[in-house]
């Protein structure tokens, strides 16, 4: 059975907003896209010596396993010209799978749910519009109370309707 999975895309060099364009359209690669959120345009977290971000999120159904899924995501990252540099750094595009269903998975490679995702707005913002009920099945909140319960004091400033909800 197809899972919906949520991905996050980021990017800070070049034309960023095209960059999380052709990202999520990319991931079509990975099965139905059935949402891309609203762009955003948000403070670096961490290293904050570096240029804005352009945020989003996209709902992917898939039928691959989140292994699979993750390499279609480093696949896309390296299309799109992604030099792996320093953790936090600067990048042409970076894609994080948030949520996989309701699964959990925990290896060398992966963990999901994202293990700051509950901590950053620049996630929470956008998968808010896509996914308001969705629950985190590790803190067993919903998207929309882990967005209330939020203190992340990083701007996020949404663009517009740039994306398309289901
Ligand atoms: P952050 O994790 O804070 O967002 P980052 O995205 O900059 O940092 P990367 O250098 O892009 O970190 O990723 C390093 C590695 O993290 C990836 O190669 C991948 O193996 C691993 N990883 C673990 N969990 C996930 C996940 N849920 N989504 C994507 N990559 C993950
Ligand atoms: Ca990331
Ligand atoms: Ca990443």
């Amino acid at each position: 059975m197809p899972v919906i999975a949520y991905i996050g895309l980021g990017s800070n060099v070049g034309d960023r907003e095209g960059n999380v364009r052709r990202a999520a359209a990319f991931l079509a690669g990975a099965g139905r896209v059935a949402g891309l959120s609203s762009l955003y345009a948000t403070e670096p977290v961490g290293n904050r010596e570096q240029p804005g971000f352009i945020n989003a999120v996209a709902a992917v159904e898939t039928s691959l396993d989140p292994g699979e899924l993750l390499a279609v995501c480093r696949s896309i990252e390296r299309e799109l010209g992604r030099e792996r540099t320093v953790r936090w750094g600067p990048r042409t595009i970076d894609l994080d799978i948030l949520l996989y269903g309701d699964r959990t998975v925990s290896t060398d490679e992966l963990t999901i749910p994202h293990p700051l995702m509950a901590g950053r707005r620049f996630v929470l913002e956008p998968l808010a519009e896509l996914a308001p009920g969705a629950v985190h099945p590790v803190l067993r909140r919903t998207v929309v109370e882990l967005l209330r319960e939020l203190q992340d004091p990083h701007a996020v400033v949404r663009l517009g309707t740039a994306g398309t909800t289901p």
